[in-house]
Order: C-alpha cells, then structure tokens, then sequence
C-alpha cells in the first residue's frame, strides 16, 4: 500500500509551499475555529505567526452537527484567509467539506484539510486526490487507524502523496472530554505508515485548559505538529469558543512547545 512503511521505509516530509511537515520540526498550525469576519481573522493571524506559527487555520466552510448552528462565510472566507496570508505570510489550511467546493478551496488554500466527518467520503476523497494541493487527512470520528490509512490510500492512490495525517480525538464511553484524544496513535501511525502526523489536541479535548498538557505530550510523543484552536476573544467565537486558546495562552503552549521540541 502507498501509504504504508512496508511500501516507503523512508518517513515522508510533504513540502506546503515551502514549509516542510515532517522533517524533525514541529510545524504548528493554528487560528480560529471558523473565519468570522476579516476584522477576526486578521488579528487571529498576527496572534499565532507571533507565537511562531507557519499555518494559520479557520473554517470558511463549517462541518456543523446542527444545521442551526453558524455555517460558515464560505468563498467570503476563502477571501479573507488569501488576504490574511498575503499579510502575514503564513499559509493556509482550510477544510473542504464538499467535491464541488475542491476547486474553489484550491485556489485559496496551501492545504485542503478534510475533516473528521468527511474521512470516509470517498468522493471526496478521490477528488483531493486529483487536486494539486497538499491535504490534511483528520481521523474520522470512530475510525480504525487501519481505516484512517485506507482513507490516505483512496487520496495518494489518485496520484496525490502529500498527505499529512491528523489525530483529533475518537469517540469513546468518555463524556467528560469532548473525544478522545488517542496519543498513541501517533507512536502507532510512525511504525505503520512513513507520513507525517500531527495532534489536535483542541478538537481532541474540547477543552482550553487541556489544550497545553496535551500538545506537550504530543510534542513528546513525536508528533509533527499541532494545531491548534486560537480566538482574539473566546468568549465571543461563534463555534468551539470552550477550546479555543486566548492570545496569551496560545503563546504560553508555544514556547512551551518549543522548548519540548528542543529535545526531541
Ligand atoms: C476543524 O478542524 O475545523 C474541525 C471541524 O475538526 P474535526 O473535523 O476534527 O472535527
Ligand atoms: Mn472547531
């Protein structure tokens, strides 16, 4: 299989635009749940890239578990987010959650991220992988790491290799953590498969307070990089404000981060 250690012995570093995922440092992707406003996300960018990220996250289009809850801004966000990189040169990750979006997404995107919910959307799937653009595969929200790895396979199978992988939190009897956030997925995903993997600890706990004690063990862990939920003001983020870093915090789990990495 194309993804698999077996096939590759050598770990794999996708190159997004420059950045390299993979190569012995800790890449960190961070920003807002959603793209809220260009106001918002502006100043979301100036916070993470001063903590020293090279990704700035945001969701112009939302996966929402309600259909009444915000939907994203869409192409507007899109929008937002070539305007945030064209001033910051940070790069961007955004998700796509629908094949007739592929296109569009691509044009503003460094990297397509395919979310949770969507892993085993094998349209989807084949689509990114026709796309000329790097692709953050998430863990679906009860998958298998063997079905997680097929997921990547559909994707690279289209010709697309440079696939990073996600862990963000599975769904277990746990009720009091939003998921779970499996850390030895990461260690597991290293000897199964020769592409990068990254942490999520926002999604995988669903708590701000949690978000740092697991980004540090997921730093220690080997992970590539992180990301990371970030908000000028949490208490006013129209989704995922519970886990989502103030300025201050996100800079305190960065240098954190940073040290930690140093002996890794
Ligand atoms: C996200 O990262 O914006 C997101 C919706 O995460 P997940 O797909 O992991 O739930
Ligand atoms: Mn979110």
């Amino acid at each position: 299989k194309l993804a698999s250690r077996e096939f590759h012995p050598q770990s794999s570093i996708v190159n997004v635009d420059g950045v390299k995922i993979g190569d012995g440092n800790i890449v960190i992707m961070a920003g807002p749940c959603a793209v809220e406003s260009l106001e918002q996300l502006l100043e979301s960018a100036k916070i993470v890239k001063a903590g020293g990220a090279q990704f700035l996250r945001g969701g112009a289009y939302k996966p929402r578990t309600s259909p009444y809850s915000f939907q994203g801004l869409k192409d507007e966000g899109l929008k937002y987010l070539a305007e945030a990189r064209s001033q910051t040169g940070l790069k961007v990750v955004t998700e796509v959650t629908e094949v007739e979006a592929v296109e569009t997404v691509s044009r503003y995107a460094d990297m397509l991220q395919v979310g949770a919910r969507n892993m085993q959307n094998f349209r989807l799937l084949k689509e990114v992988g026709q796309a000329k653009k790097p692709v953050l595969l998430k863990r679906g929200l009860a998958a298998t790491l063997e079905e997680w790895l097929n997921a990547a396979e559909y994707i690279m199978k289209e010709g697309n290799n440079d696939v990073v992988l996600c862990e963000r939190g599975i769904r277990t009897y746990e009720t009091y953590t939003r998921n779970t956030l499996d850390m030895s997925a990461v260690a597991a995903v290293k000897h199964l498969s020769h592409l990068p993997i990254i942490v999520d600890p926002s999604h995988g706990t669903g708590k701000w307070r949690m978000v740092r004690p697991m980004a540090f063990a997921a730093t220690a862990a080997g992970a590539d990089g992180l990301m990371m939920e970030v908000h000028p003001d949490p208490s006013k983020a129209l989704s995922d404000g519970q886990q989502s870093l103030t300025p201050e915090n996100y800079m305190e789990v960065s240098s954190g981060v940073h040290k930690i990495s140093c002996f890794m």
